[in-house]
């Protein structure tokens, strides 16, 4: 409640979650004392997360960075001095700039993701430095890749549908993700739309928030969801529950994904996934039966050594009976109609040397370790590798290497961070200027800061600006402002559904959506060339891959069948918990009180085989690394799978490795995407000490 000595203003969250809430931010005497919901958004509607509520904690947090800081321990000590601005822009031009003349500006690296999704912060002035400078690129593939580009191999868009229509679905299959607390506005409209009758159903490894509030849980091994969704296709189209008509006009390749399919018995698809057949039986029959269905499609089925193909797969299912015909009928993986030019606000023809190697940042250990000529200068900014990158014994070794020059921009002395030469700080996002799109809803959003800067704090644009200043890079595209980027984020005119936005409108409402209406994907503007549903898909064997949908196990792991490999024999998962959002907001102690500590969810069964009891440490270990977390017995989790919420800070973990020491760095079926889940590890109880683990 705003009193007569605060002010009370707009804003928007920043966090890498799909419902870029609209937020209201109350500031008294200099400090933000409280961060709701705006009432007036039309999708977020005044409710946001408790995460978020702690948001005046994380602004004021007093291990806040409020200036620059030098190292002055070992790295990783996380022993620094504070030093100036000054000091420091010199420092990294003249670092920059010897390694350039040394070694070649392929020397230095970017390291970024999307701990501040606003696009001002994140995707234009910072990509234009680095791209000017000659930097080796990344290919920043660590969450989505894999199952948005398997779901555009089917329908030719990442997203076909608004989420704002699901009030209209009337069966609903949630699949892969607990999204009562990674997607919570979703659930807000299935609300309205189990109100009106509609039967929601939850398809995932564990039994979630979200499983236990849906109507019906079906539980799944890991990694084994392509097989669940073709067999339910083989029982719809052997029982003839299928539209005909909608598949004969509106998809390609019908015959050859007949025939695949058929190979796909609910018997078959029952040893993989642990399903029995009967239930398979009758998912295929309740899915064929209802219009309009909607599947929401989850981050972690693709996060698996096939997710391109799974999410491809799940992809198929609503053409079987013209979902898409229906207001609230389809599938949903992201928004893709609010794609803004990225050439324009990126700049990568400003290289001066355009055949430039790139990285993906999923192997960040590999690349410090063996990268041939290596990299000699890391900049790190919107994310934490150090405890969010796979293999991360691997990524701590390489930072650890006294010959790597490391910045690191953020708002704390992240995992990251203690490994740093420099340390940055940077500006919240309630002190910047800033444009954000939402990766589930329509609407593009503009936010003004409302408080000052914090101490010495220098937002993305400033310090990637100065920078290029200090370079000499004098292209006008450095001179532009946070407003000049906004009006090139809302100017695509190879964007139909964006046609009508202006920044005049954006920034006197603060908040615009586009416009699917304006040329709808269907009947004939979904996958190129043919404008059809490609159950054969053309993209998928113009890659050299399996153009029908299909299932293959992981190659670590196994499936209900089994394991692979015996000495490996449990699938290890590290999902989202409820507080955290990656590593963002785990240093709240607020948050970390709920959350207690990082725990291994196990099933009672697979702990008395390992003499495991509730509250005991356990050591999960493989080829990797290892980790030690403390034991929670709960049937909530299926016999083979054990389940460790995070991303806690590796400082909360006995010995401090993180549970990404476990985790491989290979790269998914599609578009080098992550495989965190494609994790087969071993247990042990540990007698905990200080002294004794290390
Ligand atoms: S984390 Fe997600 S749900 Fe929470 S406030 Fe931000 S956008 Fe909304």
């Amino acid at each position: 409640m705003a009193t007569p000595d605060s002010k009370q203003a707009r804003s928007v969250c920043p966090l890498d979650c799909p419902d870029t809430c609209g937020l209201k931010v109350t500031v008294e005497e200099g400090k933000v004392t409280q961060v709701t919901g705006d009432p007036e958004h039309p999708v977020t509607q005044g409710a946001i997360c408790h995460k978020v509520r702690q948001f005046p904690d994380r602004v004021h947090h007093p291990d806040r960075l409020l200036y620059p800081m030098r190292r002055t321990g070992p790295k990783g000590a996380g022993r620094f001095k504070r030093m100036s601005w000054e000091e420091a822009l010199t420092e990294i031009v003249d670092r920059f700039r010897s390694t350039i003349h040394d070694y070649g500006a392929e020397a230095i690296l970017p390291y970024s993701y999307y701990g501040n999704m606003g696009l001002v912060n994140n995707g234009s002035m910072d990509r234009r430095f680095f791209h000017r400078l000659g930097a080796s690129r990344l290919k920043r593939t660590i969450c989505n890749t894999a199952g948005n580009i398997g779901f555009a191999h089917t329908m030719g868009i990442k997203g076909a549908i608004d989420p704002e229509e699901t009030v209209h679905s009337r069966y609903v299959l949630l699949w892969g993700g607990d999204f009562i607390s990674t997607n919570m506005h979703q659930m807000m409209f299935l609300q309205q739309a189990r109100k009106q009758g509609a039967r929601i159903v939850t398809i995932d490894v564990r039994r979630t928030r979200t499983a236990r509030w849906s109507d019906e849980f079906i539980q799944i091994y890991p990694g084994t969801d392509a097989s669940l969704a073709l067999a339910m296709m083989h029982v719809m189209v052997k029982e003839n529950r299928i539209d005909w008509e909608f598949i004969r006009q509106y998809t390609t390749g019908w015959e050859p994904f007949r025939r695949r399919i058929e190979l796909y018995s609910p018997e078959r698809a029952a040893e993989e996934t642990g399903v029995p057949a009967e239930t398979i039986r009758r998912l295929a029959r309740d899915y064929a039966a209802v219009s309009p269905s909607f599947i929401r499609i989850g981050n972690g089925l693709q996060h698996h050594d096939h997710g391109g193909m799974t999410v491809r797969t799940i992809a198929c299912l609503p053409a079987l009976t013209g979902q898409w015909r229906y207001r609230g009928g389809g599938a949903l993986k992201e928004n893709g109609f609010s794609t803004v030019d990225t050439l324009k606000l990126e700049r990568p023809d400003l290289l001066p040397n355009p055949g430039v190697r790139s990285f993906n940042m999923i192997q960040l250990g590999d690349i410090l370790l063996q990268a041939n000529p290596p990299i000699r200068c890391l900049f790190v900014y919107n994310t934490n590798p150090a405890a969010v990158a796979p293999s991360q014994e691997k990524v701590i070794q390489g930072l650890k290497r006294e010959d790597l020059f490391t910045v690191v921009h953020d708002l704390f002395i992240t995992d990251t961070a203690r490994y740093a030469d420099l340390v940055l700080p940077a500006t919240s996002s309630l002190e910047n200027t800033d444009v954000y799109k939402s990766y589930w809803h329509l609407y593009f959003q503009m936010a003004r800061p409302v408080l000052s800067p914090q101490g010495e704090a220098w937002s993305n644009f400033r310090l990637f600006q100065t920078l290029a200043e200090r370079m000499g890079f004098d292209e006008p595209c450095f001179r532009d402002q946070p407003e000049d980027i906004i009006r090139q984020v809302l100017d695509n005119p190879a964007n139909p559904w964006m046609e009508d936005l202006s920044f005049e409108e954006l920034a006197e409402k603060g908040i615009l959506k586009v416009n699917p209406a304006k040329d709808p994907l269907f009947p004939d503007r979904l996958s190129r060339p043919e404008g059809k549903i490609a159950l054969y898909s053309e993209a998928s064997a113009s890659l050299g891959l399996d153009p029908l949908p299909g299932y293959r196990r992981p190659r670590e792991g196994g499936s209900a069948a089994g394991p692979i490999d015996p000495d490996h024999p449990y699938i290890l998962l590290s999902p989202p918990n409820h507080q955290f959002l990656n590593t963002s907001m785990a240093n709240i102690p607020k948050l970390k009180r709920i959350e207690r500590k990082p725990e291994l969810e196990i099933h009672p069964d697979d702990a008395a085989d390992r003499g495991i009891e509730n509250g005991d440490t356990v050591e999960v270990f493989n080829h990797r690394g290892r980790s030690l977390l403390s034991a929670r017995l709960t049937t909530d989790v299926p016999r083979g799978v054990v389940v460790a919420p995070g991303v806690w800070w590796n400082d909360a973990y006995k010995g401090r490795r993180g549970i990404n020491q476990l985790t491989p760095d290979r790269e998914a079926d599609l578009g080098g995407g992550a495989v965190f889940f494609s994790t087969a590890v071993n247990l042990k109880r540990r007698e905990y000490s200080k002294n004794a683990v290390t």
